[in-house]
């Protein structure tokens, strides 16, 4: 619920103006509802017009990406990058290639990052991008030129020192690069402006394992604090069978889960005996397959088409790490029917805000992506420090950052959450930490 007046009197402001924009609404409304304590001790945040500024993004390119298909034909896609909020850092934040992108997604996802990078600590803005191509079913030929073609037009706006791209959604290493290449060739400079780059050209080791390491060290350090608990024994559900998903796995896995389902858009794969993340890996990482082929590949296995019905499978622990909304209020009801009492959330704003409240209401430790996730730009943040030195640090030093980082950003959250909002209450807690940095930095940098 909106209490406070200035808090009402923005998002009002928002409700007029981006009315059409229902997934940026929905990542303003949990912002606000959840920030409001703080107002009473900063009058300078609303002298200061923090709000106001906060929703609306510094800058906004939408731009045309022509490119010659495989078959001569000529197709044209729009390229979105938001460039959101730079009062602690270059705007960073990832590019996502998928047929839902719009203006509206890109400013949800810009949003989310701002305090996102806020909670990592180290200084980076806020930032996003993308899309509506689809990589779906496109050539290795045809991913090439359309990368290229985006960059055409997106190199003039970013920069190490401006703004620093990665991936998201349908962008991983073989996109990194022909973006980087084509950046190169366009600013004949040599920079970490992108982040994700392959080990040869200066990316970080363990930036792919990132996200899904992160989001597990995220939640055994909140199971530890908050309930004496850990991953060791539990079953999990995890969406998705991407780069977040795959890792995740992987991880939870290494500290003595027992993963049983992962998904893609088609349907999901029950493994009772756990899956085997060798078949996953060649499926998805090599050939690029649908997850169906994983029951036609191991005995016991069940392949079902649709992939929300993961959420029936009963589990102790739910990783959702597929994409905005996946989990609604039904989906809520049956994890928490079927015995979950832990969501912790790898993609971004996987849950709606009435899912969100089954999990609030029973005692669900809940896990926002904003937090849980922030392992893969915290990676990234990590990858530009290596490029300034010009050097790389090894897989396990890498590695202890970022389990430092997801153990500080429990910590933070926990102590923001007692300060100011429910105690124990890891959303409220993300939101006021990550804020209170931004907003504190606004009023200093004036308007
Ligand atoms: N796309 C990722 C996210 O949602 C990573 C962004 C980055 O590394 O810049 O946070």
């Amino acid at each position: 619920m909106l209490t406070d007046e200035y808090v009402k009197r923005v998002y009002a402001k928002v409700e007029e103006r981006d009315g059409d924009q229902p997934e940026f609404l929905q990542a303003v409304r949990e912002v606000f509802e959840t920030i409001q304590p703080v107002f009473k001790d900063h009058p300078e945040y609303e002298a200061s017009g923090v709000l106001e500024r906060l929703v609306e993004p510094e800058r906004l390119v939408k731009f045309r990406v022509a490119w010659v298909d495989d078959a001569g034909k000529v197709q044209v896609n729009r390229g979105y990058r938001v460039q959101f909020n730079s009062a602690i850092g270059p705007y960073k934040g990832g590019l996502r290639f998928h047929p839902t992108v719009n203006e509206g997604v890109i400013k949800f996802l810009g949003f989310e990052q701002i305090f996102k990078n806020s909670l990592t600590g180290l200084p980076m803005g806020g930032g996003k991008g993308g899309s509506d191509f689809d990589p779906k079913g496109k050539s290795d030929a045809e991913v090439m030129r359309f990368c290229q073609s985006f960059m055409t037009e997106l190199y003039r706006h970013i920069g190490q020192f401006t703004d620093v791209p990665a991936g998201d959604i349908n962008v991983g290493a073989r996109e990194v690069g022909y973006l980087f290449g084509q950046y190169k060739r366009l600013a004949n400079q040599f920079t970490g402006v992108l982040t994700g780059k392959g080990l040869e050209f200066g990316g970080s080791l363990a930036r792919t394992e990132a996200t899904g390491y992160g989001l597990c060290y995220y939640t055994q350090e909140a199971l530890r604090v908050l309930r004496n608990d850990s991953f060791a024994g539990k079953t999990v559900v995890v969406s998705g069978s991407g780069n977040v998903a795959i890792f995740a796995i992987e991880k939870a896995q290494q500290l003595g889960a027992k993963v049983v389902t992962c998904s893609d858009s088609n349907g999901y794969v029950y493994d009772p005996s756990g899956i085997d993340l060798d078949v996953v890996k060649d499926i998805k990482l090599g050939h690029r397959g649908r997850i169906a082929e994983y029951a036609e590949r191991v005995d016991g296995a069940e392949y079902h088409e649709g992939c929300r019905g993961v959420w029936t499978v009963p589990c102790d622990i739910a990783l959702p790490c597929a994409t905005q909304n996946e989990i609604d209020v039904e989906g809520a009801r049956a994890l928490v029917k079927n015995g979950c009492t832990v969501v912790c959330e790898g993609a971004n704003m996987p849950s709606t805000p009435e899912a969100i409240e089954v999990y609030q209401k029973n005692g669900v430790l809940y896990g926002p992506a904003k937090a849980a996730n922030a392992g893969g730009v915290a990676v990234s943040g990590l990858e530009m420090s290596q490029n300034s030195y010009r050097l790389s640090w090894s897989f396990e030093e890498t590695d202890e950052r970022l389990k430092g980082i997801m153990d500080n950003i429990v910590a933070e959250s926990l102590a923001a959450a007692k300060q100011y909002g429910d105690e124990g209450n890891l959303m409220e807690g993300a939101n006021i930490a990550g804020f209170l940095k931004v907003a504190n930095a606004m009023v200093a940098e004036g308007i």
